[in-house]
């Protein structure tokens, strides 16, 4: 059943205990958040819980603050050290939310006196490390799936104690990527657990999932259109000219930062070199780059060392940067609730945020896909000097036919050749 949010003024109200709420108090979260509101007492009460909230609308502590007055209020001091056993299991879909979702852990069990033991795994890292942090077992540990098996394979973890379970962004944790990973984590973990669901986008196809993993669960759903503080702006422009649209933006608006979503490592590197011939420096983030590089140019864009990241989509999800003032769709992602969790990278605990998508002829289809699935109809624009052809160009005509199967091998297809001297995809042709 959907549950109404109730407003709430403080984190003492929803039955927070003071070295928690004192720790929330520095850290400047004076009031809940809806959904910390609302799903805050239901963990509390030992729940499961579907919750959707808005991007950046603080559902971190929803649950982690809740999960660690549990966690204390049922620590054992005869507890066994010789087994490495979790109480609390958060799964995460990339590393770097994992050390952050850490992170936040650890910030708001700050005056805890360091009775609650929380730990990050992720892969791209020494697994040694890991291990030996995970001796004796934590109250908390946030992995990736990957990982926590490797954990589990090489006898680092026992799961069979797990008492909480949460998949945070939920939906791509049960999406096709994760789906044999992550029966696999099930199999270990006890039948009777409280297992909490958060993320921004619940799409329709996971639905019956989450139902499969939920007992008598409470639902939360408090995305909302209004609350957003995030502006979005469609800009059409012809493919050959949407690099030198961006560089011109950029040079325009003179944002502090800027987060460029495109759909491809290569892009991410091509794009990032014509930026710098145009006298923009630009860094790069995808799944190719060594976590140790991966790491350094995050933290370098979170801490504003860095002003222009070029990122694909394993930036889109969960990862939290202060202030960020604008994002932009150099090229749009596959899955429309993508669309949703790029954009809310900006905008986030109730800052302005501005996000900007960059369409030609080719990705118009594929947009209104995207608008109708996150029930959006947003007004094109064009930039004086850049503007899209209104008609297709006969290239991405030809290219939108199916093509015919050339005789002989079956595998050749036909190259559709841009007009010359076009500046397409990083080549000239
Ligand atoms: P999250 O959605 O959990 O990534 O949180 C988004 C941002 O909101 C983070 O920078 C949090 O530190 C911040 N935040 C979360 N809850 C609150 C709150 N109650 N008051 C103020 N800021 C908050």
């Amino acid at each position: 059943m959907t549950q109404a949010s109730p407003s709430v003024a403080s984190f003492a109200q929803l039955g927070i205990i003071a070295p928690l709420y004192n720790r929330l108090t520095e850290l400047a979260y004076h009031c809940p958040t809806p959904v910390q509101a609302a799903t805050i007492p239901a963990v509390l009460a030992g729940r499961d819980v579907l919750a959707g909230a808005n991007t950046g609308s603080g559902k971190t502590a929803a649950f982690a603050v809740p999960l660690l007055q549990q966690l204390l209020g049922a620590k054992e001091t005869s507890q066994d050290k010789s087994a490495a056993f979790v109480r609390c299991l958060v799964l995460v879909p990339t590393r770097e939310l994992a050390q952050q979702v850490a992170d936040s852990f650890l910030s708001y069990a700050a005056h805890l006196n360091g009775q609650l033991k929380i730990v990050a795994a992720f892969g791209g890292v020494s697994v040694n490390a890991q291990m030996q942090s995970l001796r004796g077992g934590a109250d908390v540990l946030v992995a990736t799936p990957g990982r926590l098996l490797d954990l589990l394979a090489s006898n680092a973890i026992k799961l069979n104690r797990v008492t909480q379970l949460v998949l945070d962004e939920a939906d791509r944790m049960l999406s096709l990527g994760f789906t044999e990973e992550l029966a696999q984590v099930l199999q270990a973990l006890p039948a009777n657990k409280q297992t909490l669901l958060f993320s921004a986008t619940f799409p329709d196809e996971v639905r019956e999932l989450t139902a499969s993993l939920l007992t008598d669960p409470l639902e939360y759903h408090l995305q909302s259109e209004q609350e957003s503080t995030i502006v979005q702006r469609v800009i059409t422009v012809n493919r050959p000219l949407k690099t030198a649209l961006l560089a011109h933006l950029i040079k325009t608006h003179q944002w502090s930062q800027v987060l460029i979503f495109a759909s491809a490592k290569n892009t991410c590197n091509h794009l990032a070199q014509k930026l710098s011939k145009r006298g923009i420096s630009a860094e790069v983030f995808h799944g190719d780059k060594a976590q140790g590089a991966r790491t350094r140019v995050l933290d370098g864009f979170k801490n504003g060392e860095i002003s222009v990241l070029i990122a694909t989509d394993i930036a889109a999800r969960g990862i939290d940067i202060d202030k960020l003032p604008v994002v932009i769709n150099f090229e749009l992602p596959r899955s429309p609730a993508d669309y949703l969790h790029r954009i809310g990278r900006s905008g986030r605990a109730g800052e302005a945020g501005l996000a900007l998508t960059l369409l030609s002829h080719e990705d118009y289809h594929h947009f209104g896909v995207i608008e109708k699935k996150n029930k959006l109809k947003l007004e094109r624009e064009q930039i004086a000097g850049f503007e899209a052809d209104p008609d297709m160009p006969a290239a991405v005509q030809e290219q939108a036919k199916p093509q015919p199967k050339p005789a002989g091998t079956g595998k050749k297809h036909r190259k559709v050749l841009p007009p010359a001297n076009v500046e397409f995809w990083g080549k000239k042709s």
